[in-house]
């Protein structure tokens, strides 16, 4: 086989202005927008690839946009020379250099997945193993604010087609009762409906929003932050539940299933470091017969097609849904099969991640690493 390497890396910035205003989460936590830092790997075949990561503000994960990028500048020298198309070399190399700091990785790692399904001539989801449908489920996140309002939100989702709605709680769990059924009078029948903590509550807080929603039907998404709380309140919970905020990896994983304390996980690529360990976590979780999400915590085309083909590369059985961030935000990148219709977004169907970048949407490179 001919060797490939990268002979560049060049860093870009781009500021994705939310759509619909402030992004509101449990505790007064907001953004305006996504601080995207976008990566452009070029290797000495011609190809290029491209990878997106961007925080959800600084209070989400444990991530931030300086430390992104600032890891991004560390690891990138080291990724010159070494074959695009060996991503099981490439994350041994970066977490050999950089410890821990998994979302400064995530960009890096999907610019050469793009890069290695262009060389093989492969859409992703093909290259990740094969898809098992054109489309995937949406859902879409109505950010907390007085039970009427969210309610009005919830229905021009509704009306824009989303079947399933993600209601952020994790306030004070009496008023996120209202803000579950102010939410719920208004959604036709068959709507999905998560309920998002975002690790706000405190075990009593949890039990007592368990107790008040029993009328309700929603799945219940990392309530607590610890895990051993998140354990403690399982029994209380009749329904199915999912954590988020606290799957960073398989160990975490094959240890919530062996303590019967999940009913599915979501996926945040930057989270665990790209599209390598998503796929395996990912893996794993169907192995396990889990319900499966894969998302992210921001982004415009390149991180949403990301998302896509690894959503249509997961069984449908063990899938639930993504999210479309480019329709979150008011500016784009580029050009890709990324249709939104009834609630469902299509993976695009050319060579690897399927978007054809707008270089001039850009600005200046931040960083050219050669
Ligand atoms: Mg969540």
């Amino acid at each position: 086989m001919a060797a490939v390497k990268i002979d560049s890396v060049t860093v870009y910035r781009q500021w994705q202005p939310f759509a619909s205003g402030t992004y509101t989460c449990s505790g007064g936590r907001s953004a305006e927008g996504f601080d995207s830092t976008i990566v452009r790997i070029a290797a000495d075949n011609g190809l290029v690839g491209w990878g997106e990561m961007a925080p959800l503000g600084s209070f989400y994960d444990p991530s931030f946009v300086g430390g992104a990028r600032e890891g991004i500048r560390l690891l990138a020298p080291l990724l010159i020379g070494l074959d695009p198309r060996a991503p099981h070399v490439l994350n041994e190399v970066m977490d050999l250099h950089l410890n821990g700091h998994p979302y400064a990785k995530s960009a890096l790692d999907m610019a050469c997945w793009d890069l290695a399904a262009r060389a093989a001539d492969l859409p992703l989801a093909e290259a990740l193993g094969g898809r098992f449908s054109t489309t995937v489920d949406l859902y879409r996140s109505v950010s907390q604010a007085a039970p009427e309002v969210m309610a009005q939100q919830a229905a021009e989702y509704i009306d824009h087609g989303y079947r399933r709605l993600q209601v952020k709680v994790g306030l004070d769990p009496d008023d996120d009762v209202e803000r579950m059924e102010a939410v719920l009078a208004v959604l036709p029948a068959g709507t999905v409906v998560y309920a998002d903590a975002n690790a706000a509550w405190q075990p009593a807080q949890a039990r007592r929003f368990l107790r008040s929603t029993a009328h309700l039907d929603y799945t219940l998404e990392q309530p607590c932050a610890s895990y051993a709380n998140n354990l403690a309140i399982r029994a209380a919970c009749d329904r199915p539940l999912v954590l988020d905020e606290s799957i960073d990896g398989v160990e975490t994983l094959v240890r919530a299933h062996a303590d019967h304390l999940v009913d599915g996980i979501t996926i945040k690529i930057a989270r665990v470091g790209g599209i390598t360990k998503a796929r395996l976590i990912r893996d794993v979780a169907v192995q396990l017969g889990l319900q499966v999400t894969v998302e992210d915590t921001g982004g415009a085309e390149i991180d949403t097609a990301a998302m896509a083909h690894l959503s249509v590369s997961t069984p449908n059985q063990s899938r639930t849904h993504t999210v479309d961030f480019h329709n979150w935000v008011t500016v784009s990148h580029g050009v890709a099969d990324l249709r939104c219709v009834d609630g469902t977004m299509t993976a695009p169907d050319a060579p690897g991640l399927g978007v054809e970048v707008d270089i001039t949407a850009l600005g200046e490179p931040l960083l050219v690493v050669s």
